[in-house]
């Protein structure tokens, strides 16, 4: 088991018998603060410092390593996506980045630079996430789908599972010829022989989507045997039944990104927020102020849309995805 300092703002759960080691961070994007709140229910429930989460605690009912913390903690008090507005944490995770001094100046790749060694030493992360659209269901992000993903998958009660693939390293310049270099902290776990993914909770602003979030993540630390019975019932809450049901599942590939331009972009529909909704190529999503249309590329799905508070600041309107097996 290497030996790696505690980055900042993580607490490391230890147990007595042996298991995985297991990241979960919420808040790796600083404005989507449900995931940080499930990290502090935890935490608190086991007496420990919720706020600046940090230090190495033993517990009977942990198995292997466990540790919890919040990605981006300068983020998340600033509550925005990214500290630098240039590159977020989850863009971050990149040789490209962590090789190139100049990069290394950005505050968000710095953070990214204290979280890599323990990240790449894991055999499962889940980063918990949220969007900013508030007509969404839950669903997975992932940028590989290996046969043990898929196993991991199967503990969550979500029917959508995006392989985003390369496409968001597109947002930061990063060449795609190699599909599993996406920038994301899932990514890198995935790159380094973990298996990695971000469960997108809901919208960003809706708390209401916490307790079920904590409950099915501790399902899914149970399941992978990372925690007992005795850690569930020490957080005291129970797991519903409609979440350890088996859910049909379906995997979606990301195909195409549509940049904002930040010429105070309109939706022609309210419908066009939808999370997954169904499109047809060349329909008309919305239309700037000086009247250029915005039109779906191809068939596909609508997902990661930005949310009409988020127009002005997202670099992106909205992706588009596709059925992984056609
Ligand atoms: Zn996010």
């Amino acid at each position: 088991m290497p030996n790696l300092p505690i980055p900042r703002y993580i607490s490391h759960l230890h147990g007595t018998k042996p298991g995985p080691r297991v990241v979960v961070f919420g808040g790796t994007h600083g404005d989507e603060t449900t995931g940080v709140e499930v990290i502090r229910t935890i935490l608190q429930s086991l007496g420990l410092d919720s706020d600046v989460p940090s230090g190495s605690h033993k517990f009977s009912f942990v198995n292997g390593d466990l540790f919890l913390g919040i990605g981006n903690p300068e983020a998340v008090a600033k509550d925005t996506r990214s500290l630098s507005g240039i590159r977020d944490l989850n863009r971050c995770f990149h040789e490209q980045f962590f090789s190139d001094p100049k990069e290394m100046e950005l505050s968000d790749q710095k953070r990214a630079a204290e979280l890599k060694d323990i990240l790449a030493s894991v055999n499962y992360f889940f980063d918990l996430h949220s969007v900013s659209t508030d007509r969404t269901v839950p669903f997975i992000g992932l940028t590989t789908f290996t046969k043990e993903h898929a196993r991991v998958c199967k503990f969550f009660p979500v029917s959508y599972i995006l392989n985003v693939h390369s496409i968001l390293g597109r947002d930061v310049g990063i060449d795609d010829r190699n599909f599993e270099q996406a920038p994301t902290t899932c990514s890198w776990v995935n790159r380094h022989g973990g298996t990695g993914l971000a469960y997108e909770m809901g919208f960003q602003k809706d708390f209401s989507s916490t307790p079920r979030a904590l409950q099915i993540i501790l399902h899914v630390l149970k399941e992978i045997g990372s925690i007992d019975d005795g850690f569930i019932q020490k957080i005291g809450v129970t797991i519903d039944p409609s979440i350890t049901k088996k859910t049909e599942q379906h995997v979606f590939r990301l195909i195409f990104c549509e940049r904002n331009k930040f010429k105070n972009f309109q939706y022609s529909d309210d419908r066009y927020t939808e999370s997954w909704l169904p499109v047809k190529n060349g329909e008309l999503v919305g239309t700037y102020a000086d009247g250029e249309e915005v039109r779906t590329a191809s068939d596909g799905l609508l997902v990661f849309q930005a949310g009409k508070q988020t127009l002005g600041i997202n670099p992106s309107i909205f992706y588009l995805a596709v059925p992984e097996y056609e």
